[in-house]
């Protein structure tokens, strides 16, 4: 198995790079996310570059088709389900369908949550989805509600539904760090992105520091601030212009464009970056030797 490539949205390649986008059907790069499960969205906390939870969900089951990279806004589909069994307490359904619209929490992304509908079957609440920590290409659906009605179920044509209001949330989130790195590079800096974060309460992408390009002194609370203003005033600047997000593929990994700065993602994104809408930028702070900017939406 080739090694885990957890490319958060755009560490593992480097700096972001001008790179063309491609429209290929290559293969998708194995594990474009690391995924760290959790019981529910208030309980979580990093599952950046540093997610290092044990997930509990393990299985060799198939793969799952994941739609949810061909379009963000497309919020249901059909499925069967491959393969199902009782979490370790006996609350939850883990369900792993062929394909799923359902994004999985990992690369800093929250997970989606929305349901699942069936015939004859009570519908289930989908509360949290993750990689099979094993086999990264198999996604599973923690299900919560009448489970027992479920069981034994393979091969149940199912309705996935997400939850739109929180995925069109997700991927503004998850884009305005995009964004960020492009207002990064055009205000001179050329530090690598690392972990990003962009969950709705206090997103941020980490930077390590570089010797080349601009540099700021982060204990001078002056020089900050114009740093933070110049940030702003870039990002305005990218939403105001509307710059479409390109999706192709590079060497078989999933790559995303936003201004003719690319780098490596699995996740959700706007189609045009006004649909992020205002974004602030809160903070610019050193963290365990990183440079954290936080941002935040209207
Ligand atoms: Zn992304």
């Amino acid at each position: 198995m080739a090694a885990v490539m957890d490319i958060s949205y755009v560490c593992s390649l480097g700096l972001p790079v001008h790179v063309p986008a491609k429209t290929s059907k290559a293969l998708l790069a194995e594990a474009l996310q690391v995924a760290k499960p959790v019981q529910s969205l208030e309980t979580t906390q990093d599952v950046g570059v540093a997610g290092q939870v044990d997930p509990p969900l393990q299985s060799s089951a198939a793969a799952s088709k994941p739609l949810y990279m061909d379009a963000t806004y497309v919020f249901q589909c059909q499925s069967s389900i491959e393969h199902s069994k009782l979490s370790e307490d006996g609350q939850a359904l883990l369900v792993q369908l062929n394909q799923t619209v359902f994004h999985p929490q990992g690369g800093g992304q929250p997970t989606d949550i929305g349901r699942l509908l069936a015939d004859g079957v009570p519908p289930l609440d989908v509360v949290f989805v993750s990689k099979d920590k094993v086999d990264q290409s198999t996604i599973w659906h923690e299900c919560r509600g009448d489970v027992q009605h479920w069981l034994g179920k393979k091969g149940l044509e199912v309705t996935c539904v997400v939850d739109d209001a929180r995925r069109r949330l997700c991927a503004r989130l998850h884009s305005a760090g995009h964004l960020l790195d492009v207002a990064m590079m055009a205000a001179g800096f050329r530090w690598k992105p690392g972990k990003g974060y962009h969950f709705p309460d206090g997103p941020y992408v980490e930077y390590l520091p570089s010797e080349e390009g601009r540099q700021v002194d982060l204990k001078d609370t002056k020089a900050k601030e114009l740093v933070l203003q110049e940030l702003a005033s870039k990002m305005k600047e990218l939403i105001d212009r509307n710059v479409p997000t390109g999706i192709g593929y590079v060497d078989g990994t999933r790559t995303i464009t936003m201004d003719g700065v690319a780098c490596g993602c699995g996740g959700t994104h706007v189609e045009f970056s006004g649909e992020i809408g205002e974004v602030t930028i809160k903070k610019i702070q050193s963290k365990q030797g990183n440079i954290r900017v936080s941002y935040a939406l209207a």
